[in-house]
């Protein structure tokens, strides 16, 4: 299980919006092992967003400096999230195949566009990913009133 604040939520929606068609991501920072709170969201650029809809590729530099500020603090990164403009909130088969690292959260927000083609964030679910045994196992999201802590 996962604990997220309704804000971050709402940030993550706002986000997944925005880049319609294109796909948004993220970080996850966070704290707990067997319920892991994300106390934390780190934006991050889709190096992909403008060349393919349905892919994504978070920008290594932010993952690479993220987790150096985390260093010796009891915050860590947990997951990432990333958005589908297909309405999907499961993980696509290129997902399971970039899966490298079991104890990751997904978050995936799908997104689809109204009858007057405004997109809107339809559902956010979160997911572990499992190449090896390429198996998707859901994670289950308890939605706190926690506001954003920045
Ligand atoms: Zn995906």
């Amino acid at each position: 299980m996962i604990r997220l604040s309704a804000g971050d939520m709402a940030v993550i929606a706002d986000a997944a919006e925005a880049a319609f068609p294109f796909e948004c991501c993220g970080l996850l920072v966070g704290r707990g092992q067997r319920v892991i709170e994300v106390t934390r969201l780190v934006p991050a650029p889709n190096l992909l967003a403008g060349c393919a809809p349905d892919r994504f590729e978070l920008d290594p530099r932010v993952r690479f400096a993220t987790e150096r500020a985390l260093r010796g603090t009891a915050e860590r990164l947990v997951g990432h999230w990333h958005s589908h403009p297909n309405g999907s909130p499961l993980p696509s088969p290129t997902d399971l195949e970039q899966a490298w690292e079991p104890e990751m959260i997904w978050l995936i927000a799908a997104v689809a566009p109204l009858p007057d083609g405004r997109p809107q964030t339809i559902q956010i679910l979160a997911h572990r990913l499992d190449r090896e045994g390429r198996r998707v196992r859901p994670v289950t999201i308890h939605q706190t009133d926690r506001s954003r802590s920045g």
